[in-house]
């Protein structure tokens, strides 16, 4: 299984960060050790001291392909989950300023908590579901998928152009504007329609 991320996949979140709005998407990918299953805490790690949230959502790969046109990329995904991708965002400045990858920022042990899925026919369009983040109560992200500037269909075509996708493999779809740094004795809840999926702490 392999984990597939979307860099700067909203206009707003492009722009808060100072970076220029992509032509095509900017994609990285992260071990499965990343992953942070079953609402289990998340421990900051000492080599940062500004980790920060960005609330996805995730899409599971349900069969093999390659080359998938964008016409029938719909096929290839049945379930929808929402995840955090933790990013360390001194380190990523750092590796930024020098044009080094970003797997240190971004693949760390416990950087991709994930939610369990729902099957996408729960949704009229996949091009117009709501996502959120709360912390500690209060709402700090929201976004739809409909502002995605590649979207899910987009994405798994795109992807699969440079890596053969297999069932099971997950795609985090890049996060909407609003991100921000975590503290130990946050409590994190994402949320797909006002239900929450996920719910954890930092430890
Ligand atoms: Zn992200």
């Amino acid at each position: 299984m392999k984990i597939l991320a979307i860099g700067r996949n909203y206009i707003d979140h492009a722009k808060e960060l100072n970076n220029p709005v992509p032509v095509e998407p900017v994609v990285f990918s992260m071990p499965d050790s990343a992953l942070l299953r079953n609402n289990k805490d998340f421990y900051y790690p000492d080599f940062s001291k500004d980790i920060h949230y960005e609330v996805e959502l995730v899409v599971k790969i349900s069969r093999v392909g390659k080359c998938i046109p964008e016409e029938f990329a719909h096929r290839y995904y049945q379930e929808i989950g929402v995840g955090i991708d933790f990013t360390a965002r001194d380190i990523q400045a750092e590796c930024k300023k020098k044009g080094l990858p970003w797997e240190k920022a971004k693949a760390f042990d416990g950087a991709a908590p994930l939610s369990q899925f729902v099957d996408k026919s729960r949704f009229a369009n996949v091009n117009d579901i709501n996502f959120a983040l709360d912390i500690n109560g209060h709402r700090v992200q929201q976004g739809n998928s409909g502002d995605m500037i590649f979207s899910i269909d987009a994405l798994i075509s795109y992807l699969s152009r440079f890596f053969t996708l297999k069932m099971g493999d997950m795609i985090y779809t890049g996060t909407p504007v609003g991100v921000g740094p975590v503290k130990i004795g946050d409590r994190l809840q994402a949320s797909i329609e006002d239900e929450v999926m996920l719910d954890f702490a930092v430890k």
